[in-house]
């Protein structure tokens, strides 16, 4: 066996259908006395929720949780928090909400309770991003990951089926790059191959029936399975393009590593057998590229770079950006080759 190092993650995590009962005591657990909620205007309803069971303990909601983290509205939430003196802040939504709650954790240190309703995994992980002058810049800061996790599934009972699919392949992703990580080890492949097969089996099944606890459930635990493999392991090809694609051209987050995954998978597969085989299998597929893109076509979203906004003519200067500062990859960055992954991923062409 190869020798390894492995952290486990220090977050609390609270799982399972109606576990939001214990958001008192899990703030009490924290010490905190005045709780923000953050989240996005759309979810503005669920944080009242949550205001309402935090009683006296609420200091107030930030509803202005977008995508990427501008740093305006970083820097908003901060000073709002700072103002109503608040000593905790409560992040409910999606990785766009969370990351919110990290980047006023980075700074002020409060810790932060994460109640995450989508797929994408952030909960785990101690990654921000922050987007200054259309530049996202990521790092890792001890200080961001969540002190406690709820995952409820019934919060996710009404997550939109496009989202539900599209980040939970978001999640699928993380656990595919963390079987091939150079520091990656057993216990984080044992995690991702778990959280893999739990998404494989919910996600088709939330297609048909959004409203079924079980499959919540199953894609809830997938997701954190995922999220944790992320936030232990580096990150390869795949979230690079992906970062690149979403940061240089505006891309949406899980639409874009929906798309590009099978892709990414591909182009790694001679380079990384071992893994692709333990990713076929948790998916149930003969191989790890169709497998993805094959489970991506049933759940019925966009299959191409083409459908949400990459404009043609930018895919040269894209796989330019792509193999700058190349993340660590089982397979060489070679950039004729990144060209042609690109331009199936740009017309969702089935890989190989
Ligand atoms: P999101 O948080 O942007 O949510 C998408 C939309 O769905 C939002 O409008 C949100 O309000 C809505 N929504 C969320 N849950 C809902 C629910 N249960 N019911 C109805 N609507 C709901 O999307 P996401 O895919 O979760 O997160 C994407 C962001 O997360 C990106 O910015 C990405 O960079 C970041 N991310 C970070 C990490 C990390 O480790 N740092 C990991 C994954 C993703």
């Amino acid at each position: 066996m190869q020798n390894f190092i492995y952290s486990g993650s220090s977050s609390r995590i609270v799982f399972g259908a109606s576990s939001l009962q214990h958001l008192v005591r899990e703030v009490e657990a924290l010490g905190a006395q005045r709780a923000l909620v953050l989240c996005t205007p759309r979810q503005r309803e669920g944080a009242q929720r949550i205001a309402e069971l935090l009683g006296n303990r609420c200091a107030g909601i930030f509803d202005g949780a977008v995508m990427h983290v501008p740093i305006e509205v970083a820097r908003q939430a901060r000073e709002h928090a700072q103002a109503l003196n608040a000593d905790c802040a409560i992040a409910v939504g999606g990785g766009s909400t969370i990351g919110l709650g990290k980047a006023i954790a980075l700074e002020s240190s409060l810790p932060i309770l994460a109640i995450p309703t989508t797929y994408a995994g952030s909960e785990m992980t101690p990654i921000y991003g922050i987007t200054e002058a259309g530049l996202k810049k990521t790092g890792r800061d001890a200080r961001v990951l969540p002190k406690t996790v709820i995952y409820d599934p019934e919060l996710s009972l009404d997550l939109p089926a496009q989202i539900s699919a599209t980040s939970g392949i978001n999640a699928i992703a993380h656990a595919a790059e963390g079987l091939y990580a150079h520091d990656g080890n057993p216990i984080t492949s044992l995690m991702a191959q778990e959280g893999i097969r739990a998404l494989a089996q919910a996600l088709p099944q939330l297609m048909d029936a959004p409203h079924e606890l079980e499959a919540r459930s199953a894609a809830l635990y997938g997701a954190w399975l995922c999220g944790s493999v992320l936030g232990s392991v580096s990150m390869g090809l795949h979230h690079k393009l992906c970062h690149t694609l979403g940061g240089s051209y505006g891309l949406p987050h899980a639409e874009t590593h929906t798309i590009v995954l099978p892709h990414a998978l591909h182009y790694n597969a001679q380079a990384a057998p071992v893994a692709m085989q333990r990713i076929g299998d948790a998916l149930g597929a003969s191989g790890a590229a169709q497998g993805v893109y094959d489970l991506a076509l049933s759940l019925k979203v966009p299959m191409s770079l083409k459908e949400i906004g990459m404009p043609e003519a930018e895919l040269d200067r894209c796989s330019e950006i792509a193999t700058q500062n190349a993340y660590a990859n089982p397979r060489p960055i070679e950039k004729a080759a990144i060209r042609a992954l690109l331009e199936y991923a740009y017309h969702g062409r089935r890989p190989g």
